[in-house]
């Protein structure tokens, strides 16, 4: 069966369609019905159902044919490190964990915060705390102190998972101390105890009663085997937090049956690969493409998955291509701007190494622009593959499904909806657009498995965000613009609210900037998404500062406002630029007119000022032009 006919399968019958999948796996209890659509848009599948992500991901090839595989490699450029975990020790090792949170009191249902670097040890964690039927919360190496601080009041964890450091561009990242820190700012006091892994790269504190030494505990807590807890499968595996329009992360919740089944699913479908082969995705456990196709997807198929610390061009812009060669990958999964930034070196860097085990190369994560989609076919050889996705879906909403057919390529789209996805472009009251007319994208229930449950302890915002931008119409709202073309292949064309995509992750602007406006000197802060050549968005900040500031400080301002988004939020966040001017552009309903400073900065053309604002007059606009044209 080919593309077509599969996808229709899966929308005239997704009971029929997604149930038969569900069959491959191990289920404690077989589910009543497949999917309960009675209270939408809060779509459950498998319900009735029982099972456990970590035995579908771990036992199921451990203590079978696929004991002596390799699950696990991981390679760290940053430390010179490497290491190959078959199945049967991934069991173990899994087991033995487990064992210290069932010691220390972690129980179904529980959060457990994961602030770790990209080691194996990571992924154990998070393999034991599903084992356990606990919630993990995993949260970006990358984020610092305040950001970290938000996720524990909203996931009021009973336990931390950490290390001294993580390392970057052989600098290392002192996660524990930003854990202590993050841990006193916290409001919340629900934190027993926090598990170190002592990597042995920087001095770390241990706070008495609190802190744990993580190899310790394994000798003095660790168990043989842990029976693993039988989660219905409407319970929630996992919490991830995203950004959105308003200052406070959104906590998305993934359940457990449906994701499971979802993520084993595309292995095949999409990916097309099987136990034997290697799969890369560059990600981090900290984003969703880390927890599906670093850990879940390819465990779940039996598939081996590659675990890499470091960065793409770290010691030398060679070194992807090299770990290829050394391990035979043959499926690779990266985003866009890691290609942009390796495309600036010599192809030589790519010839030296034998990269032919590679079969496919998918880009997710912001928009594959053609020059480097055409760099990348050319020279990788093998089909580039955009897909697009958000941390709420959990797996891909469109793409070229290579498992089922690869259809052509056409650069720049992510080609057609993912099994499972009712997807259209509507305009601003829902109704449907034709064919090649811009508007939004939207998801029509029931949504696939592998969606996001709700958001955490927040069912309103939940429907606030995502279910109630159309009048009288139940949709799911991603967000984006998109427009599909008359072959049906969509079109991706931004965001239509105001979140940034940094490097192919999302930033809120709102969250930036209430960090920025805590600095004494800030009077009125924007922050704006501008065009980055290799970030694909950079955080662009315009400012107005208090009169009392003398102009010879501004630079030093400056200088602490990118500090205070370091700290707070993490480097990913550091502004591309910081300017001060004397008032910003408002509409007529005190708007900021974004998309005016916004093209001053970049200096593209003003076309029609009539339609740059929704809310402003020409002469608004003109004069917004003209102040700031001198200030930027
Ligand atoms: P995140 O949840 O951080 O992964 O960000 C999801 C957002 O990234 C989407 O809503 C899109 O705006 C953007 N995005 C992801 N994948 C693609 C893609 N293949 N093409 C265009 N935009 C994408």
């Amino acid at each position: 069966m080919g593309y077509q006919e599969v996808y229709q399968r899966s929308i005239a019958d997704p009971a029929g369609f997604w149930g038969e999948i569900a069959e491959e796996l191990h289920w404690f209890k077989k589910w009543d019905r497949v999917l309960d659509e009675s209270n939408p848009p809060f779509y459950r599948w498998f319900v009735g159902g029982e099972t456990n992500i970590c035995y579908n991901a771990v036992d199921r090839h451990a203590l079978g044919a696929g004991r002596g595989r390799a699950a696990l490699i991981w390679e760290s450029s940053e430390t010179n490190e490497a290491r190959t975990i078959t199945f049967f020790e991934l069991y173990r090792e899994v087991n033995k964990l487990a064992g210290v949170l069932q010691n220390l009191g972690v129980r179904k249902g529980d959060r457990v915060l994961i602030y770790m670097p990209m080691v194996p040890e990571a992924i154990i964690g998070m393999l034991a705390c599903v084992r356990l039927g606990a919630i993990h919360s995993v949260v970006f190496g990358g984020f610092s102190v305040t950001s970290l601080a938000n996720r524990i009041d909203d996931a009021t964890p009973v336990a931390v998972l950490t290390a001294d450091a993580g390392m970057r561009k052989g600098n290392p990242v002192k996660l524990k101390e930003i854990l202590d820190q993050a841990l006193d700012n916290a409001t919340v006091d629900s934190v027993r105890d926090v598990l170190v892994l002592n990597r042995g790269l920087v001095e770390i504190e241990m706070k008495r009663g609190r802190d744990l030494d993580w190899a310790e505990q394994l000798e003095q807590r660790g168990a043989r085997y842990v029976e693993p807890a039988h989660v219905s499968s409407t319970d929630p595996s996992y919490i991830l937090y995203t950004s959105g329009t308003t200052g406070k992360p959104k906590g998305v919740v993934r359940d457990t049956g449906g994701y499971m089944t979802a993520l084993y699913a595309s292995m095949s479908q999409i990916y097309d690969v099987d136990e034997s082969d290697v799969y890369w995705s560059t990600s981090d456990i900290g984003w969703v493409v880390g927890h599906s196709y670093i850990v879940y997807g390819p465990l779940l198929k039996g598939v081996t998955t590659l675990v890499y610390e470091g960065r793409p061009d770290h010691p030398d812009p060679g070194v992807w291509w090299r770990i290829i060669e050394k391990y035979g990958v043959t499926c690779v999964f990266s985003a866009p701007t890691a290609l942009r930034g390796l495309r600036k070196f010599p192809d030589q860097w790519m010839k030296d190494s034998d990269i032919s085990s590679l079969r496919y190369f998918f880009c997710a994560g912001e928009p594959l622009d053609e020059p480097t989609y055409q760099w990348a076919g050319q020279t990788l050889g093998v089909p580039v593959i955009d897909h697009y996705w958000q941390t709420e879906s959990g797996w891909s909403m469109l793409t070229n499904s290579a498992g089922l057919e690869l259809l052509p390529i056409k650069p720049g789209s992510p080609t057609k909806p993912a099994v499972g996805h009712r997807l259209q472009v509507v305009d601003a009251d829902g109704n449907s657009l034709p064919q090649g007319e811009k508007g939004f994208l939207v998801d029509q229930g029931p949504l696939p498995p592998g969606m996001l449950l709700t958001l955490w302890g927040d069912d309103h915002r939940y429907i606030q965000s995502y279910w109630s931008h159309f009048k009288d119409k139940l949709l799911y709202m991603s967000g984006d613009y998109a427009i599909e073309d008359a072959d049906g292949y969509f079109w991706m064309l931004g965001r239509a609210d105001e979140v940034l995509n940094v490097s192919g992750h999302r930033l809120g602007t709102r969250e930036i900037e209430e960090v920025l406006s805590a600095h004494p000197a800030a009077a009125e802060v924007s922050v704006i998404g501008v065009k980055d050549e290799l970030k694909g968005e950079g955080v662009l900040v315009v400012a107005v500062l208090k009169q009392d500031i003398a102009p010879m400080t501004q630079h030093r301002v400056a200088e602490e406002m990118r500090q205070l988004v370091r700290d707070k939020i993490g480097p990913i966040a550091t502004p591309n630029a910081i300017h001060f001017v004397s008032t910003l552009p408002k509409t007529r309903s005190g708007k900021i007119m974004r998309r005016v400073i916004r093209s001053v900065y970049q200096g593209d053309a003003i076309g029609d000022l009539s339609t740059i604002e929704d809310d402003a007059t020409v002469d608004m606009v003109r004069e917004a032009v003209e102040a700031l044209k001198s200030e930027l």
